[in-house]
């Protein structure tokens, strides 16, 4: 028997239970299962960059950067959002380096919600924002979209704002669908924001992971919202370094003079070799980016053919390292839990259920999703085996 825990059962707004991609890669380790489950690519990056990080290992520096981040980075970030979406952000004033995406959202949500405010979370949503914003003492209002077209709708968006409603948390491109916003969708929620005088933390952690590259456009570019953004990048998606927690927010001098406040007393610094290696990477290997864009259409089309010749019905997915089947759709009664479930322990293959993006009832069941950005290798051994499991379950 466990003795009783100190303070009480954890009943803070975090849920103690892990996500359900740590959940699905413990579990894929455990049955030796393909992973296919949590977003990280077998690709390692550019060598250069890593090679930028050994080397700032052994030289330096080793103490602690500024704490908005070191002025290599803070320039290089602006520099590419300059080139790459035509934003004007000061290395000086508008950007502040974090510990990962994870940690701008965590600052950017406990800096600008409080205790009250409603937040919009647009379902199905990334799994750390509706429990930032309860950490925040906020109230989550959920939008809840619907496969297979995911699209934001205007009347359902502005249904979910009520006075007390102070941010929308927008997530483009999405995971876990794999959709780029399209217009309509940006100047809804532009015209909304508007409307009710919000806020809005743009989580584009895959702004640059478009397999067609297509265009990202950023809501910071709007000029209508000039002054109501802020926008979160994460060098892990832009480089293939997942594990180096190496992310950003960028805002309006003053909107991010409170992202920074938060931070200082989050993490408050980010390890400088990791900053100065993407620094060099954001400089110097722009075109390593287009030949990643192709390697990951390439992992997209392989993983897409492939189940689709063993029945699956897969959903268009235009970003991200994600893509999703319809189980319904491929003639599969189980739900997405019961599927995922049976194809690690039987089959040897980790998926995520997409019901893990959702809270609360009559939420979709009927979707999976596959990180596709594996090698050629890793995706045909998955295939053989998820086909074997379509046989046995459909
Ligand atoms: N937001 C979204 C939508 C993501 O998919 C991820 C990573 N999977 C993050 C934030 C977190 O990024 P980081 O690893 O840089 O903290």
């Amino acid at each position: 028997m466990s003795a009783p825990e100190a303070g009480g059962q954890a009943a803070g707004p975090i849920p103690v239970k892990t996500t359900i991609f740590e959940f699905m890669s413990a579990r894929a380790a455990a049955a030796g299962a393909i992973n296919l489950g949590q977003g990280f690519p077998d690709g390692a990056g550019p060598e250069s960059v890593r090679a930028a990080a050994a080397r700032a290992i052994l030289e330096g520096p080793h103490h602690y950067p500024r704490m908005r981040g070191t002025d290599a980075l803070l320039a290089a970030v602006a520099g590419q959002y300059a080139a790459t979406q035509g934003l004007a952000f000061d290395p000086a004033t508008d950007i502040v380096v974090t510990s990962g995406a994870t940690e701008a959202l965590a600052a950017s949500i406990l800096a600008l919600v409080r205790p009250g405010d409603g937040v919009i979370v647009i379902e199905p949503a990334y799994d750390a924002y509706a429990p930032l914003v309860r950490r925040a003492g906020g109230v989550a209002q959920f939008v809840r979209l619907k496969p297979p077209g995911w699209r934001i709708d205007r009347a359902q968006l502005e249904a979910a704002v009520t006075p007390a409603t102070r941010l929308i948390l927008v997530n483009d491109p999405v995971n876990p669908t794999g959709r780029m916003l399209d217009a309509d969708e940006r100047a809804a929620i532009r015209d909304v924001a508007l409307a009710h005088d919000l806020l809005i933390v743009a989580d584009e952690v895959w702004e640059e992971v478009r397999p067609e590259a297509r265009a990202h456009v950023s809501l910071a570019a709007d000029p209508l919202l000039a002054g109501r953004v802020v926008k979160i990048g994460s060098a892990g998606k832009i480089f293939q370094v997942t594990g180096w927690k190496v992310g950003w927010a960028c805002a309006p001098a003053g909107l991010a003079a409170r992202v920074a406040a938060t931070h200082q007393f989050l993490t408050f610094t980010t390890a400088p070799a990791l900053q100065q290696a993407v620094a060099q990477g954001l400089e110097t290997e722009r075109s390593w980016l287009a030949g990643m864009r192709a390697e990951v259409a390439a992992g997209r089309a392989r993983l897409a053919d492939g189940l689709a010749a063993a029945g699956y019905a897969v959903l268009p997915s235009e970003a991200t390292w994600f893509l999703s089947v319809d189980l319904a759709a491929s003639g599969i009664a189980l739900d997405d839990v019961a599927f995922c479930t049976r194809i690690v322990d039987d089959h040897g293959v980790a998926g995520i259920p997409v019901s893990a993006f959702f809270e609360g009832e009559g939420v979709p069941t009927n979707v999976v999703r596959f990180c596709h950005a594996k090698a050629p290798a890793t995706i045909d051994a998955a295939l053989g085996r998820l086909a074997k499991a379509r046989s046995a379950l459909a």
